[in-house]
């Protein structure tokens, strides 16, 4: 399977790549089944099954709400954040949906959207059941999909081969283990952005690549700016308050302090700020998973603010190789908390953050490697235990942790030559059988861990 940067990073809605992305995405490729297969017209209902964890968590995480915009034909790209709430209120009250945006259809919240809190899908954790059905309450169309981390979608009804939407083009350097990666490097002379550059120009020109991901880092920008700016109480119950303004406010207050850790205060900041809007349901880059989208954002914002001479060139290779790290990790592992806990998310994202920086700031292709090995090796066994089914505790400040956890990891990197004795293929397949170990509970299901620790209030 030929994977992009831009499948690793792509602009979505909060909070949760998984719970929120992927839902809304299965729904919108349902409602756009409906008029393929020219049943639209007689379609008066549609009903919507979640399973597994977004049967467990999905409240907390919207995929309710996800599944309605998404049988609505919006997509999480282009969907109004700020209106997502009172569209989904409407349908409610209205007792209607436009499916697809055309076709009215009958709407009662409570039927129509059921989550079965104990009940899974057989091929995932986070399975959905999709249903249309006539004026005589006969199926018309009904679909399974499953969302696969990172706002992924497989359509579980598909034959084997078109299961997953895979990308078949053949790449000049193509790769799937870190080992790989590192042997072309050393054989062509190349980078590892070098790598992924020429790959991805086999779907696009360098100068629309870097449009796009300079696009990507100016929504991440915005995304701090928002977070900064947002004072008030995260939404769901758990009454979290938001720290980046008064954070932001006291960093901008005194700016020529001389304390030396005052650098990792504003990468605390920024990972707060877009983790925060995250929970908000807020504008996001997925990158990889919504739940750990501060790190890669929060350790680009340290280099441009704090590494001499950044630039954009710095910004589009810090993207590319932590994209090459995502590969790596999509491919032999997973980027799911639902498959694997919070060690295939926020370990993924640290690792590839991790790797970026080593990058940019003049670290070899086996440096870099190296930076994300240990970006990853000291997240395994890492759970996910969200308090209230929520993205907010532990998720919000663990990406400010994880952040300033890359940083260091980059740093330590680029201080040896290289050489070390756990290889990133090692600790990604360590990740893996870790998280297949792990019980469920930890995996997204806030049945165990923080989330049975902490009362909700
Ligand atoms: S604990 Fe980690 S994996 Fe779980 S929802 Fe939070 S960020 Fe995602």
């Amino acid at each position: 399977m030929a994977l992009s940067v831009l499948d690793l990073f792509s602009v979505g809605i909060g909070p949760s790549s998984s719970h929120t992305v992927g839902p809304m995405r299965a729904a919108k490729l349902f409602a756009d089944g409906l008029e393929e297969d020219g049943v639209l017209a007689s379609t008066t209902r549609v009903q919507a099954e979640l399973f597994g964890s977004l049967g467990a968590t999905g409240r907390g995480h919207g995929s309710d709400k996800a599944v309605v915009l998404g049988f609505k034909g919006l997509d999480p790209e282009t969907v109004d954040t700020a209106a997502a709430d009172d569209l989904v209120a409407a349908a409610a009250l209205d007792a209607e949906l436009w499916v697809g945006g055309t076709r009215r259809v009958d709407f009662n919240w409570d039927e129509d959207v059921v989550l079965h809190r104990r009940q899974a899908l057989p091929a995932h954790p986070n399975g959905m059941t999709f249903r249309a059905l006539d004026h005589a309450g006969d199926v018309l169309r009904e679909r399974s999909y499953y969302s696969i981390g990172g706002g992924f979608v497989v359509d579980g009804d598909a034959d084997a081969a078109d299961r997953v939407v895979a990308d078949s083009t053949v790449l000049p350097y193509p790769f799937t283990s870190a080992d790989e990666l590192l042997e072309m490097c050393e054989r062509e002379g190349m980078t590892i952005p070098e790598v992924m550059l020429a790959n991805e120009r086999v779907w696009r020109t360098e100068a629309e690549l870097r449009e796009q991901l300079l696009g990507l880092w100016a929504v991440m920008r915005e995304c701090v700016d928002n977070g900064c700016a947002a004072e008030g109480i995260l939404p769901g119950g758990l009454k979290v308050k938001r720290r980046a303004p008064s954070l932001f406010r006291t960093l901008s207050a005194d700016l020529e302090i001389s304390d030396p850790l005052r650098a990792m205060e504003w990468v605390n900041l920024f990972a707060l700020a877009v983790n925060e809007e995250n929970a908000a349901g807020g504008r996001i880059v997925t990158a990889p998973t919504n739940g750990a989208a501060g790190i890669i954002p929060a350790v680009l914002h340290y280099y441009t603010k704090f590494v001499p001479g950044a630039d954009d060139d710095g910004v589009v290779r810090f993207l590319l190789t932590a994209a090459a790290v995502g590969i790596l990790f999509k491919l032999n592992a997973s980027i799911s908390g639902a498959e694997v806990g919070c060690q295939g998310e926020v370990g993924s994202a640290c690792s590839m953050a991790a790797a970026g920086l080593c990058e940019v700031i003049g670290g070899t292709p086996a440096q870099v490697e190296n930076a994300a090995e240990v970006g990853i090796e000291h997240n395994l066994g890492l759970t996910c235990d969200p308090v209230g089914g929520l993205v907010q505790i532990p998720c919000i400040e663990r990406n400010a942790i994880a952040s300033v956890k890359a940083i260091n990891a980059a740093r330590l990197a680029l201080h040896g030559d290289g050489s070390h004795k756990v290889s990133l293929d090692k600790a990604i397949k360590t990740m893996r059988e870790t998280g297949a170990d792990m019980k469920s509970k930890y995996k997204e299901t806030s049945r165990g861990g923080l989330a049975v620790n902490v009362i909700e209030c």
